[in-house]
């Protein structure tokens, strides 16, 4: 389909850094949820193949972390120009490989475009700040160095973007990265690396400075697990992230964690619904309901929710679900069959435990739909005691649940494990004050009159309670790809001591 599935023979040589190797372990055929065609094949790589790449980016570390941050923000300048160029190529890719439309796997590459921008900006900008200091004729400051390797664990559901967010930041801040891609989507990944390739060899650089591999959960517990990697920084499941959060811990290292989300909005008695209503199915059935922060919850007031429930039907039933690479579809498959098997479990339980069916409920049949990926976007009406409506399922069900009190509203709202974006439609400033205050929403993002997803890159992207903590993207997140250190330079001629200390002898 594109340049980069032509080499899709069995053995399938992935570079991954100063050298070209193939993996040594099993093969994996890796089909596209689109039409259940094989992509190719992928050997998964074993734990040799993992130390020799961590041979290869502790090599190039030394190096890339001696060029000046300018230096190294005009290689990614460089990188989100070849982007630029071959945006359509690796937007389709990430369509076919992934299911998503073809308008979000070309958003999700001018999401990397973006982060290149920002990095470069942010390249001049890795400030630190002055401190008065207590003792005279000393000078306090402090500065920040690069860590050296950032192991980046990522999601199938952005195969490109996420990695992007962490590898150009990470590489302005002088560090190198080895990327282990999703298992289930590693061309997206293989076709990243062959395109930021391209820049380190115009520009004489080790390509040891960016190394895919591609492998299972095995390679993602090798790189919690080794204290080579100074940083590491995993989105997934939030189980996914309570194993890695262990390892790391268990040897004192950093990491950044970006897991699971169970998203509300919340619609008020003072909401504009013709902003509300687009916002909501966009939210809910965007990537089919697999984005980390896709709206699951739709919590409402009792008092408009008929009317609400009606519009959402009206525009449910509009909503074109087929091959993803068309313009025509609004919505494409799951990932996998699995997926198909937890998007009916969760029907089944939200059933049992009392829900209502408003709208679709199962996985659609016949010729164009031969993946046997594709399910119809789901309305359920819900209550709050419902235990599944506390879960994230990745698929596009969207509990409905009624409040009559704004502070129940927050309190709904709040009464997940999970805790990464949250919004509000309302017209009433009091209201959308609250949201945002303090007793408000507990979320790391919080919108008002803007949907849960589609977060823009400049702000500090991430989550609370069981969605990990981590912050990556822009603002200040870049401080946890470097280290800190406070300065201290005494340029009298005395030896005086913090705290007014006399030490005489
Ligand atoms: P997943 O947890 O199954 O896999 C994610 C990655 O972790 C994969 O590369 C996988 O091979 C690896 N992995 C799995 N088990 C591991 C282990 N024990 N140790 C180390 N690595 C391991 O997740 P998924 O199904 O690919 O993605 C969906 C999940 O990701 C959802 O929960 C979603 O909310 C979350 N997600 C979160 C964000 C965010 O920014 N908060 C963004 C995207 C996706």
């Amino acid at each position: 389909m594109v340049d980069y599935l032509s080499n899709n023979e069995e053995n399938y040589s992935v570079s991954t850094g100063c050298y070209s190797w193939k993996a040594s372990g099993a093969s994996k055929d890796i089909v596209s949820p689109v039409d259940g065609a094989i992509l190719g094949s992928v050997k998964l790589s074993t734990e040799d193949d993992y130390n020799k790449v961590v041979i290869k980016a502790k090599e190039a570390f030394p190096y890339w972390s001696s060029l000046t941050a300018p230096e190294r923000g005009d290689i990614v300048r460089q990188f989100g120009d070849e982007l630029r160029n071959d945006k359509n190529e690796l937007g389709k890719l990430v369509s076919y490989e992934m299911g998503k439309s073809l308008q979000e796997g070309l958003g999700e590459v001018q999401e990397m475009i973006d982060i290149c921008d920002f990095a470069v900006g942010l390249s001049r900008q890795l400030y630190g700040l002055q401190m008065h200091s207590e003792r005279p004729n000393h000078r306090m400051f402090e500065q920040w160095h690069s860590l050296g390797v950032v192991g980046i664990i990522s999601a199938f559901n952005f195969p490109v973007a996420v990695w992007a967010w962490n590898a150009a930041i990470s590489w302005v801040c002088g560090n190198v990265c080895i990327w282990k891609p999703s298992e289930k989507t590693p061309f997206s990944a293989i076709a990243c690396q062959e395109i930021f390739k391209r820049v380190l060899k115009k520009n004489g650089l080790p390509e040891g400075i960016s190394n895919v591999i591609i492998g299972d959960a095995l390679i993602g517990k090798l790189i919690a697990s080794d204290h080579n990697i100074n940083l590491v920084s995993a989105t997934g499941s939030t189980q996914m992230g309570k194993s890695v959060a262990q390892k790391v811990a268990g040897r004192l290292g950093k990491s950044i964690l970006e897991l699971g989300g169970n998203n509300a909005i919340i619609v008020t008695q003072q909401a504009d619904l013709n902003q509300a209503i687009p916002a909501i199915v966009f939210g809910a059935v965007g990537t089919a309901g697999q984005r980390c922060t896709s709206t699951r919850r739709l919590i409402v007031h009792n008092e408009i929710l008929p009317d609400l429930v009606v519009k959402l039907e009206n525009a449910y039933a509009q909503l074109r679900i087929g091959n993803p690479l068309s313009e025509n579809s609004h919505m494409g498959p799951l990932i996998d069959h699995e997926a198909v098997s937890l998007y009916e479990k969760t029907i089944d339980t939200a059933l049992r435990e009392g829900g209502e069916l408003i709208f679709g409920g199962s996985k659609i049949e016949g010729e164009d739909y031969g993946s046997g990926c594709y399910v119809k976007p789901t309305l359920i009406r819900a209550n709050k005691t419902m235990s599944i409506v506390t879960k994230e399922t990745f698929a596009p069900i969207l509990f409905v649940i009624g409040y009559d009190d704004f502070n129940e509203a927050i309190q709904i709202q709040n009464n997940v494990p999970q805790g990464l974006s949250s919004s509000i439609f309302t017209l009433n400033l009091r209201e959308s004050e609250l949201f945002l205050s303090q007793k408000g929403s507990d979320c790391g993002i919080a919108n008002v009159n803007i949907g849960t997803s589609g977060a823009e890159i400049g702000g500090a992207f991430g989550g609370e309670k069981e969605t990990g903590g981590g912050r990556e993207s822009g603002s200040d997140a870049w401080k946890a790809y470097m280290r800190r250190q406070t300065c201290t330079i005494n340029y009298s001629t005395e030896m005086p001591l913090a705290q007014g200390i006399k030490f005489k002898f």
